[in-house]
């Protein structure tokens, strides 16, 4: 790897605009650029800003050339007259610019999904120098190229806006970089998620863990859960894997059935796989998440294998008429108890005919609560197929807003379920 690269030689970053110059803008460009460089581990020992005036432009291109193998450009690309950075190059060396068809149509396409037409100075941006290849540009309208005018010199475009450059740096020139060998060492990281353990008790309980410099385990509150993620720089994804595999199974031994799952595993997709081994299904009642604990459960796809359905029962006449609760548990209880939440489980589970049934009741706020039952109260009732019922009370508290303990309710009546599939076996 390391001979490969030292044959390849060093990038140098480019920047062209007279903006930079003046001191308007910050070069956020070459920062990221530079960054990005040392974590691909390519050699990068020269930075260049120049303004937008093709003369010098072609300078700073002629003495890139004699030092650097990798160039890499941005800002430019635009379709105005000072945007001049594809016709200075293609002029530096030697070669025509030619309109790229695949690039019109592209920037067509783009211009008819925001219901508008092309203008005509766009057409510049499809001007591209003769044997260079497209950079596709997945946010904005012109692309980039990637071009080798001499051999052994790579030169590759971005726009200047660092929206869009960043976005086809990690969409399309990482991938390239890697592919043609630039990059030698990448980064792989790992995510494990947990639920139902607050970040300061999982930070304690993996605190060695926590302190190692490679794998770099660093943990993340998100979303009411927590996640670790392990990261390594590594030569390819089976050497990363080696080296990060011990870890993972070393947190989840300790954090046991904290950690629901890994990268893209949510709580709704982890049950979704439970009930589905188990050839089991569920119906939900729901009054303080209004239908929201069906939206996430649903939102994964398949989930009609398992998923029947559910009852929004909002108002108490919906809970008593559709659900049969006790209208003197109502009173005798009040709508936000423990008594309700079961009592909305076993009759969602019966009336759907389910193996599982949830039953969600709580005070979402701002308004509503009392001193006995606070704004963020929630009980939560799990019906099981064996006709057995139980509830949990949660304090998701009234500080974070109502949407908030909407979502937590929702993700806590799929954890609640995980942990007894789980239990179950
Ligand atoms: P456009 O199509 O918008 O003209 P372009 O590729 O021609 O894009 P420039 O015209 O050079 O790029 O720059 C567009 C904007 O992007 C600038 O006004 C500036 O806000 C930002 N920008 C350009 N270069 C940099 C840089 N090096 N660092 C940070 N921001 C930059
Ligand atoms: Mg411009």
């Amino acid at each position: 790897m390391e001979e490969k690269q030292a044959m390849k030689g060093s990038a140098e970053v480019i920047c062209v605009g007279t903006e930079l110059l003046l001191g308007d803008i910050l070069n956020t460009n070459a920062q990221f650029l530079a960054r990005e460089l040392a974590r691909l581990g390519i050699p990068h020992y020269y930075q260049t800003v120049v303004g937008d005036n093709p003369t010098r432009l072609q300078r700073a291109v002629a003495i890139a050339c004699e030092r650097s193998r990798l160039l890499i450009f941005t800002g430019g690309l635009g379709p105005t007259p000072d945007d001049l950075t594809l016709a200075t190059l293609a002029d530096f060396f030697g070669v025509p610019l030619r309109e790229r068809p695949e690039v019109i149509a592209d920037i067509e396409a783009k211009f008819a999904q925001r219901q508008r037409t092309m203008s005509p100075s766009n057409r510049k941006q499809a001007l591209l120098p003769e044997g260079a290849d497209v950079l596709p540009n997945p946010t904005g309208t012109a692309p980039g190229v990637v071009w080798e005018p001499r051999p052994g010199l790579t030169v590759m475009t971005f726009p200047g806006v660092p929206s869009e450059m960043t976005a086809m740096w990690e969409a399309t020139a990482v991938p390239y970089l890697i592919e043609t060998g630039w990059a030698s060492d990448r980064i792989y990281s790992r995510t494990l998620k947990f639920w139902g353990v607050p970040e300061s008790v999982l930070a304690e309980r993996v605190a060695h863990l926590l302190a190692l410099e490679s794998p770099t385990v660093a943990p993340y509150a998100s979303g009411g859960g927590v996640k670790l993620r392990i990261t390594v720089k590594a030569a390819n994804e089976a050497e990363a894997i080696a080296q990060i595999t011990p870890i993972a199974d070393e947190i989840r031994q300790i954090a046991g059935h904290d950690c629901y799952g890994e990268d893209d595993a949510t709580l709704a997709t982890v049950v979704g796989d439970l009930l589905r081994d188990r050839q089991h299904t569920l119906a939900v009642a729901e009054s303080c998440t209004g239908g929201g604990l069906g939206q996430v459960i649903t939102s994964v796809p398949g989930s009609s294998a398992y998923f029947l359905g559910g009852i929004i029962s909002y108002d108490n006449a919906v809970k008593v008429g559709m659900l049969g609760v006790s209208p003197q548990t109502l009173a005798a209880e009040g709508a936000v108890s423990a008594a309700i939440a079961q009592q909305m489980a076993q009759g969602v589970r019966d009336r759907l005919g389910t193996d599982w049934g949830i039953g969600i009741t709580g005070i979402a706020g701002p308004g509503g609560g009392s001193p006995e039952k606070p704004v963020g109260t929630v009980h939560i009732g799990l019906a099981g197929p064996a006709g057995d019922v139980n509830s949990q009370q949660y304090s998701f508290g009234a500080s974070r807003g109502r949407e908030w303990v909407r979502q937590m309710s929702g993700q806590s009546a799929l954890d609640q379920l995980r942990r007894r599939l789980i239990a179950d076996g």
